[in-house]
């Protein structure tokens, strides 16, 4: 196979140009049924619609237990927050580290709510797999292959998300290093891409969502919260999220967002986010013949 893909590359130039080919691990065609990660209380792919949601930072006890109440209340299946923060400023708020990743064990307890988060660098890999019931990949970590690797040798699921100037397929080739190491439970993120346009923070690619299920069975989510950046904006490109046939949504939520220590401007407000979830359902309803 290794031989069949080097001729390919030849004669399409680069492995990217190239794109991911049909025997590749996270093809549809090599795999026709959605891949279906099944955690504590809530499954990713296969035609559900998981919220993911919490804050951006994991600040403090009370931050953390009181935000992941609140989003549990409302329904949310996984609880998010970032211990190891990849903050463009070396001056801005770089999380609490281990001291995060023992809040979020302690979080899970107190919900019952998996939790995800991300690793930055492989030496705290260790550490965020015995925490994290998903490792989160970031946006800039996303072609970070010697990092893909060995989260590729993890036994934990993989939430992997599209870098600021990553093409789709690049994207899913970097999900192939992760599943070329035996690591199969992969979940792609869509966060927006850099374009030329400054409204927003970055520009959701929603198409990207109908690509991707066309072209691979891991589950597809959207985190609208990075994408514009804006809290007003959150809700209606989640509806968007849900309509266009993602597996769901990550959204940034803090109980008291003017206090938060990263991207409090874009995070939900605890009953903003509960009126989110009411409108998600609705929409589920009405749209019975989601793929
Ligand atoms: C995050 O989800 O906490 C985050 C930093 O997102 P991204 O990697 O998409 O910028
Ligand atoms: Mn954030």
């Amino acid at each position: 196979m290794i031989q069949a893909r080097a001729e390919i590359e030849k004669l399409a130039g680069t492995a990217a140009q190239a794109g991911p080919l049909p025997q590749d691990l996270a093809s549809r065609q090599w795999h026709r049924q959605d891949t279906v990660i099944s955690l504590p209380g809530v499954q990713i792919g296969g035609g559900g619609f998981v919220v993911i949601a919490g804050p951006c930072s994991v600040e403090s006890y009370q931050q953390l237990m009181a935000t992941a109440q609140a989003v549990k209340r409302a329904g949310a299946g996984v609880l998010r927050g970032g211990a190891y923060k990849p903050r463009s400023s070396p001056y801005s708020f770089q999380g609490l580290g281990p001291e995060g990743l023992e809040l979020l064990a302690r979080a899970r307890e107190l919900t019952g709510l998996p939790v995800v988060t991300e690793v930055m660098d492989s030496a705290e890999l260790e550490l965020v797999e015995a925490c994290a019931d998903i490792i989160q990949v970031g946006a800039r970590n996303v072609q970070n292959f010697s990092l893909l690797k060995k989260v590729g040798r993890c036994r934990k699921p993989v939430l992997l998300k599209r870098g600021l100037m990553t093409t789709v397929k690049e994207l899913l080739l970097s999900a192939e290093y992760i599943m070329a190491e035996g690591n199969s439970q992969v979940i792609l993120c869509e966060r927006g891409i850099r374009t030329f346009e400054t409204a927003t923070r970055n520009t959701l690619d929603l198409s990207a969502v109908c690509v991707l299920k066309e072209m691979t069975h891991l589950p597809v989510i959207v985190d609208p919260s990075h994408a514009v950046g804006q809290r007003r904006w959150v809700g209606p490109l989640a509806r968007a999220a849900l309509a266009v046939g993602a597996d769901g949504v990550m959204v940034e939520v803090h109980h008291r967002p003017e206090d938060a220590l990263c991207d409090g401007e874009q995070s939900l407000r605890p009953e903003e986010f509960s009126r989110l979830m009411a409108e998600l359902n609705l929409l589920r309803s009405l749209l019975p013949l989601r793929a």
